[in-house]
């Protein structure tokens, strides 16, 4: 009876998860889908709560400890650390499946072909996307390794080769078991040690492709940690992380213009542009009560907003003076760009924090087309996701990236603390642009201004 209870209750979670994420593609319901999977989760746990012949003592420890980490990261963790958060959250997924793994081997080592196929692989991806991710947030946070690739010669083969002997290790194992302890104790070696070897040539910007991709994999780690407990829950919830991991890995390798191998072996920055050379002209700035009598004459106003809108604290007042410029008679809207910010997704998550109308929100390839038809295009905060050597200039490290084109408006808007480089390191011409201005100043502050100069203007 409690076993058809638990796979019945089973099935909802899996219900609740599937619509949570499909309600997810949308930011109109993905409030709403967050909610509905937090609550199939919490189904999922009740149910597994009431496996027969469960040690309580330890699941109580763990459920404390558990709980006063995540509320203390939850809290403490900024806006813009999200990334890192996810990168460790991914992490702890992977280590879960590296211990379960292990210790199913101590209880069960003369178990089916099944089931130690399974331990190999929730040990050897677990062990993986720990150390992955814990090297993906090391590299992120500057933790004592530079956020650059590090790359060295003959690193390929050195991986090739270890990949080699963890799947011929993973083979050997699978087969004998109970004679091999020694060599599964290597193969989790080998597993923490390649994690690291896999993550350390990428960096720059190629660093949310990697995060999404070890999601996958601690999804991967958890489907089979699932055929190892013959959880058919954890089979089910590891298959659509896993999944939709590589989903959002795709469609972030398309928003580069990267294939996934480029991404994981060519090591982003290789190419160095020659700062200062190949950029010509001089930055021309302005002050925010300038840029008011432009944006007042301004029939169409386009938002771009970047990483610095996230530092600055800036949305709300951004909407703020989005619905100015909309009372002054402006067509007003924001251009997402879908790598823009420090995550998936960053710049919808800030302006949703907002109440910005979704329908003002426009996607990268329908603004594109409209932007030689934009009066004034303001850029906040944004940087390499606006850089135009994106589409020209084969040295760059962004090559090929598509990008929002802010140059193509009628006048570009730039507000940035200083001529610094965003997230690539690289320099950006657009602020050299004849139709270019510089507003220097924390976002917040300049847009502030800006929209005392309105209602100012209101008063009058
Ligand atoms: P960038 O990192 O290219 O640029 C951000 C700009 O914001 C900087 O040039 C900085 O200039 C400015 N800035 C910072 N603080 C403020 C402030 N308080 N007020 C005003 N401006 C400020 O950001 P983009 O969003 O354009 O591009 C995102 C980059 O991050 C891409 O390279 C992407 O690949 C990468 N990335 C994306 C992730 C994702 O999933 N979205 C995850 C990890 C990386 P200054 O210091 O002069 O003010």
């Amino acid at each position: 009876m409690n076993l058809v209870l638990i796979n019945i209750i089973y099935i909802v979670a899996s219900v609740l998860f599937i619509l949570g994420l499909k309600r997810m593609s949308s930011p109109v319901t993905a409030r709403n889908a967050n909610l509905m999977s937090a609550f199939g989760m919490l189904l999922a746990v009740v149910a597994t709560l009431m496996t027969a012949g469960l040690e309580f003592r330890w699941i109580v420890v763990g459920f404390i400890l558990g709980t006063i980490l995540g509320i203390i990261a939850a809290l403490r963790v900024a806006m813009t650390a999200m990334p890192q958060m996810v990168a460790l959250l991914n992490g702890s997924g992977g280590l879960a499946s590296f211990l379960v793994g292990w210790s199913s081997y101590h209880y069960q080592p003369t178990a089916s072909l099944l089931t130690t196929i399974s331990t190999f692989l929730a040990v050897f991806i677990g062990g993986v996307t720990f150390t992955g991710s814990v090297m993906a947030w090391a590299k992120l946070e500057e933790r004592g390794v530079s956020g650059k690739p590090i790359i060295f010669p003959g690193q390929n083969v050195l991986n090739s080769l270890i990949l080699l002997v963890l799947i011929l290790g993973g083979i050997i194992f699978s087969l004998h078991p109970a004679q091999n302890y020694s060599l599964f104790v290597l193969i989790m070696v080998l597993s923490l040690i390649f994690g690291v070897m896999v993550v350390i040539p990428i960096g720059g910007a190629d660093m949310p492709v990697v995060i999404s991709l070890l999601n996958s994999y601690s999804g991967m780690a958890g489907t089979a940690t699932g055929f190892v407990l013959l959880n058919s829950m954890l089979i089910v919830a590891g298959s659509l992380v896993g999944a939709s991991g590589i989903i959002l890995t795709q469609i972030m390798c398309k928003a580069m213009n990267r294939s996934l191998a480029n991404v994981l072996f060519s090591g982003f920055g290789k190419r160095i542009v020659k700062k200062g050379t190949e950029i010509k002209g001089e930055a021309k700035p302005i002050k925010p009560e300038d840029a008011y009598l432009i944006l007042e004459a301004a029939r169409s106003v386009v938002f771009v907003p970047g990483y610095g809108l996230a530092v600055a604290q800036a949305q709300h007042v951004l909407r703020e003076l989005g619905d100015f410029l909309e009372k002054n008679g402006a067509e007003v809207r924001y251009a997402i760009h879908p790598v823009a910010g420090r995550m998936p997704g960053h710049m919808n998550v800030l302006l949703a924090e907002a109440n910005v109308p979704y329908e003002q929100l426009v996607e990268m390839d329908s603004i594109n087309p409209l932007m030689e038809t934009v009066d004034v295009c303001m850029v906040i905060g944004a940087n390499d996701v606006v850089n135009p050597a994106a589409r020209h200039d084969q040295s760059s490290p962004i090559y090929g990236m598509p990008i929002i084109n802010a140059d193509k408006a009628k006048t570009v808007f730039i507000l940035k603390r200083s001529m610094a480089t965003g997230f690539a390191g690289i320099e950006n011409e657009l602020f050299y642009y004849e139709n270019t201005r510089m507003i220097f100043g924390d976002a917040k502050a300049t847009i502030q201004t800006l929209v005392a100069e309105f209602k100012q203007a209101a008063k009058t």
